[in-house]
């Protein structure tokens, strides 16, 4: 048979959930689709494409509309096929087999997956047992590595450092920092503004989540001018199809729509927060306890996670479980009251 290295054949393939459940909190996603008039003028936007020619490698208008939602200066800004697609290229070009690259556990799985994937090796650093991240530690494990990646806010905790943890953080050590603000649409500690302060920064975004186009594959680098000419020498030249730049540049150029929908995404998730503090303190023998959210989603720490992941999953309800927890995206109100009531009825003792 064909000999290939074990790091391929050694991989299990992602495993979303695919089966049909009446609700599905367990991707993170936005529970806003797009209002009809703006796919419509999307929809006239592909229209006027040229479907015979490769599309802007720079994907100027999405980049340009990007900056100026974030307020980001376009030259530190680089488009990727989603934020996935630079964690892939960041991994392998910016770093090289051999080198060193601290995580943290638990932290968002694909950082470690590229890492195996390029020979990268990785120096694990756990949270305490409050999820929260000990920054000392964490410079610490800095000081013979390439590089540090993590989320900030993070997934699966829900937990984020605030800025002036980062900037602890950057003053401290020299190696390549890495910070995916995936979800800091939700909160307002995102350091996009330090980019061409420090020479060693990275912050990756999406419009997967708060933006709500995790369709159309779209995620941005923002760096330093100098690392943005790298990172855009790196990537693959096409890297951003024209469709989904079209999509991208529409959507981050409706500002007050993307506001409305952040705002009431938050609110929501409060609501989802706040009911469920009540089932942790009605059942503290099954749900240990639940934090307070900086993103679209809660994580519930509980020894019953995977009894209750299934449990949910017979009734309908799709959330995410990991061996400690589960984590519990934002949806609509509909959808909380479905959620809730199953979880009331899992929880209750029964005799
Ligand atoms: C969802 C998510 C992303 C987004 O990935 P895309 O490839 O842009 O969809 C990146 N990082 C974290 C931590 C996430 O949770």
């Amino acid at each position: 048979m064909l000999q290939l290295p074990e790091k391929l054949t050694a991989l299990k393939p992602y495993d979303p959930i695919t089966g049909s459940y009446t609700v599905r909190l367990d991707a993170n996603e936005s529970y806003f689709d797009l209002p009809l008039v703006l796919k419509a003028k999307i929809a006239d936007r592909i229209e006027e494409i040229d479907f015979n020619r490769y599309p802007d490698p720079l994907a100027a208008p999405a980049i340009e509309a990007f900056a100026s939602y974030y307020n980001v200066p376009v030259d530190c800004v680089t488009a990727g096929n989603g934020s996935d697609e630079l964690i892939s290229i960041l991994t392998s070009c910016f770093l090289q087999a051999g080198s060193k690259i601290v995580t943290l556990s638990h932290d968002f799985s694909m950082y470690r997956f590229y890492a195996s994937l390029y020979e990268v090796e990785t120096i694990t650093v756990q949270k305490n047992d409050h999820l929260q991240i000990d920054v000392d530690t964490l410079i610490a494990a800095c000081q013979n590595a390439d590089a540090v990646i993590f989320s900030n806010p993070c997934n699966p905790t829900s937990l984020g450092l605030p800025r002036n943890e980062i900037k602890r953080l950057l003053d401290a050590v020299s190696c390549l920092v890495i910070l995916d603000e995936a979800y800091m649409d939700f909160w307002d500690q995102s350091v996009m503004d330090w980019v061409n302060a420090y020479d060693h920064l990275i912050i990756l975004r999406t419009c997967s989540k708060a933006v709500g186009l995790a369709a159309a594959r779209m995620g941005f680098a923002v760096t330093n001018p100098r690392m943005t000419g790298l990172l855009r020498a790196a990537k693959s030249p096409y890297n951003c199809d024209a469709i989904s730049q079209t999509i991208a540049a529409t959507v981050l150029n409706e500002k007050e729509l993307l506001q409305h929908c952040r705002d009431e995404i938050i609110v929501q998730t409060q609501r989802l927060y706040t009911a469920i503090s009540a089932l942790v303190k009605r059942y503290p023998a099954l749900l240990e306890t639940v934090y307070a959210p900086r993103t679209n989603f809660v994580f519930i720490k509980t020894a019953y996670a995977q009894e209750i992941h299934q449990a949910l999953l017979e009734q309908g309800i799709a959330v995410r479980c990991f061996p400690n927890g589960l984590r519990i995206c934002c949806g609509t109100r509909r959808e909380h009251t479905l959620l809730l009531n199953a979880l009331e009825n899992i929880l209750q003792p029964k005799d």
